[in-house]
């Protein structure tokens, strides 16, 4: 994928046709958000389930969630179990300080055979994803932009519930770059404030739509000034079935942060949120990749 931000900035501007466009076309893919591979095949591990079809072999408790690795609850969304994560490092590959210059990382140093799951924006909330997150407990960090989740704070709250953070990533979704420091600054705070007022929870990672500006000392001044504490990239980022890889072998490594958005039906052609995310597991999977939570890497500041 293109790391280029002039690229992402010329072809974001071409394709914000109208204001719809700042909800469903916010993508960070560096491809102009409309050039997703037309990829048209569908997998086993793309059915969503069926109301009817429940397991009936399950062990678990009738109505309770079932536990991670319980491979009813993942044969209900059309997926073998994943391997559970290791063991979370003592000694964290990440140490946040609490104050100075922010890091910007786009993976973790470790060498378990693990990645990161990180999902953007906010825009598609569909009550089927909060269903299967509560089902097979895979952990997500969340990058939620304020202006994209305000019409519905609530659809996030049973995701963090189930021990997912939520994220800073701006108010309107900008091109970071283009903007004086203190509209920046403006973009992070008040998203940061709107979080932490509906979350209870003050962002530690801010991300920059597209990963644009990343590595500029202004932006990273405007991060300090707000409270976060890390600028996180990627290494892959989800499109409808497959990932777009940084790595030329296009391989998943360990630490790997994924990108991934909240979409649904009319950016992902015609697929569902759930079916893009059975996807994505079934991509990690087949690369004999867990999952792990990104939080269980990075040590916060001491306060
Ligand atoms: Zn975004």
């Amino acid at each position: 994928m293109s790391r280029d931000g002039r690229s992402r900035t010329r072809t974001y501007a071409a394709g914000a046709l109208a204001l719809l466009a700042f909800a469903t076309a916010c993508g960070d893919n560096g491809d102009g958000g409309g050039a997703a591979p037309a990829a048209t095949k569908t997998t086993a591990a793309a059915s969503p389930p069926s109301g009817g079809a429940a397991p009936t072999a399950a062990a678990t408790t009738p109505g309770a969630a079932p536990a991670e690795g319980d491979a009813a609850a993942w044969a209900k969304w059309n997926l073998k179990p994943l391997a559970p994560a290791p063991a979370p490092p003592a000694d964290k590959p990440i140490k946040l300080e609490r104050t100075g210059t922010v890091p910007v990382i786009s993976d973790v140093k470790t060498s378990d055979k693990v990645v990161f799951i990180t999902i953007d924006d906010g825009a598609e909330k569909d009550p089927k994803f909060v269903e299967m997150l509560t089902d097979l407990k895979v952990p997500i960090t969340m990058f939620l932009t304020k202006d994209i989740v305000k019409n519905d704070y609530g659809y996030f709250k049973p995701l963090q519930a189930l021990g997912n953070h939520i994220q800073n990533h701006t108010v309107t979704h900008p091109v970071m770059s283009k903007l004086p420091a203190d509209k920046q600054k403006a973009e992070i705070c008040d998203d940061q404030a709107a979080l932490t007022q509906q979350y209870g929870t003050a962002p530690l990672l801010f991300r920059p739509p597209f990963g644009d500006g990343a590595n500029t000392p202004m932006l990273n001044t405007s991060v300090q000034q707000c409270g976060p504490r890390a600028i996180v990239l990627w290494r892959e980022s989800m499109q409808i079935h497959d990932m777009q890889y940084q790595a030329a072998d296009k391989k998943l490594k360990p630490g790997d942060i994924i990108l991934a958005h909240f979409r649904g039906p009319k950016e992902l052609k015609g697929a569902t949120m759930t079916q893009m995310f059975a996807d994505l597991l079934a991509r990690i999977q087949e690369q004999g990749f867990s999952v792990a939570r990104l939080d269980d890497y990075i040590q916060a500041p001491a306060s």
